[in-house]
């Protein structure tokens, strides 16, 4: 459905991107899904396409385009029940860091590579021991003349298995509270970085979701980003970002699978009629298509937000729970109509409602998002 923040130049862009994940994504999703994790090389084709960091400026290699042009490649992605690649992390969170919080010498020794396809990242906040509490990560990164040495572990990293770059959320004071947390980028190549396994999930299969350890890893000090101990403060000023992107997702899913389920019903029959005929399934259509309009004017409402600078924490948690919770319950909604079908990968709404359960845990879970909510009534 596009509205009015979606102008021509996005249209335009948006049939580039269906080409894309039609030619380049589609062919191969399949056994990414057996693989658990994609080829190297869509990630080098979308770059040579002009697809990565589209929001970041020329200058460093990337489209320098507005965020729109960020949710049109997000919302053909979830049309098409694509997790994976995992490009939404790489240009819409991570570069955005770097872009950022980096040095000039930072910006322009990654931001070009990562707009490539080059170099892919990832980064890792949440620990075996931790993840909604992110003040209590137990990872450190300590000083030792001109150098960090890095120890700990990190788990439930997407892109982990393929990151050639992760910015790593560390403590580099035990005693500052969140003044002691920094953001550090981290070389997979760097001695003592070591992967875990791909971690095996109950969807979203073709992503790699891994484990990460820095057993005595030694990166530059230089390799900070955005001053020591500024950490914290970076990483809640890009989670409304990463809350936006999901909301986008979860928007884009539900008004795919309206489309699937009344095409669905239309066809199939039961007692002489076509299920669409049925009245339980003409109400059940009938709720789905109000709340999904209505879920796509508070996003576009976000949208436009963000883009005027204007995207309050507050608001950007309300959209990452409210679009989440009632994703999943519309995607069981419509399920329900497909009968044993729906519980079939060769059907979309299968795999759509699968990959959908963990929208409501990663990037702040729903009960984490109605904190910050609440906090904002009683602050
Ligand atoms: C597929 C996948 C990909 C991910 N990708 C990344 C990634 O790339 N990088 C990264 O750093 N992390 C990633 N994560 C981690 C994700 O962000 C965390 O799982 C999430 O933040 C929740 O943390 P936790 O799993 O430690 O749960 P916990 O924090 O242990 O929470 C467990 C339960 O307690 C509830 N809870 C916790 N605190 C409160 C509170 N104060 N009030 C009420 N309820 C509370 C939670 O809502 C949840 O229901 C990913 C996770 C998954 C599953």
């Amino acid at each position: 459905m596009a509205t009015s923040i979606f102008k021509q130049e996005h249209e335009l862009f948006r049939r580039t991107v269906q080409s894309f994940l039609d030619s380049e994504v589609a062919p191969h999703y399949e056994r990414w899904e057996g693989d658990g994790q994609v080829g190297r090389d869509v990630w080098h084709k979308a770059g040579e396409q002009g697809l990565l960091l589209t929001d970041i400026p020329a200058a460093y290699g990337g489209a320098g385009a507005d965020f729109i042009y960020s949710a049109v490649i997000i919302e053909e992605m979830a049309k098409r029940v694509f997790a994976a690649p995992g490009f939404r992390l790489h240009s819409d969170i991570v570069a955005p860091y770097i872009f950022n919080y980096g040095s000039e010498e930072q910006k322009r020794t990654w931001l070009p590579k990562m707009a490539k396809g080059q170099v892919i990242t990832a980064i890792a906040m949440t620990e075996p021991g931790t993840g909604s509490d992110l003040q209590s990560i137990r990872t450190t990164a300590r000083r030792n003349g001109n150098e960090l040495v890095l120890n700990g572990q990190k788990t439930f990293i997407t892109n982990g298995g393929l990151a050639d770059l992760v910015i790593v959320a560390a403590k580099t004071s035990a005693s500052a509270g969140a003044k002691g947390m920094s953001l550090v980028l981290v070389e997979t190549d760097r001695a003592g970085f070591k992967r875990g396994k791909n971690l095996k999930k109950i969807g979203q299969h073709a992503q790699d979701t891994a484990e990460l350890f820095l057993e005595d890893v030694r990166v530059p000090a230089g390799n900070i980003l955005g001053g020591e101990g500024s950490g914290f403060a970076h990483l809640m000023d890009q989670l409304p970002r990463e809350r936006l992107l999901v909301a986008i997702d979860a928007v884009a899913i539900m008004e795919a699978a309206l489309g699937w389920t009344v095409e669905y019903t239309r066809e199939r029959r039961a007692f002489g009629k076509p299920l669409a005929e049925l009245q339980n399934t003409r109400f059940k259509l009938a709720e789905v298509k109000t709340e999904v309009t209505v879920a796509r004017v508070f996003l576009d409402h976000c949208l436009k937000l963000f883009v005027q600078g204007e995207l309050d924490a507050t608001t950007a948690a309300m959209s990452k729970w409210w679009l989440t919770e009632l994703d999943n319950k519309l995607l069981d909604t419509c399920l329900q109509l497909f009968g044993g079908y729906g519980y079939m990968l060769e059907y979309p709404i299968a795999r759509a409602y699968a990959d959908a359960r963990v929208r409501r845990i990663y990037a702040g879970t729903t009960e984490i998002m109605k904190e910050l909510v609440a906090r904002s009534l009683f602050s």
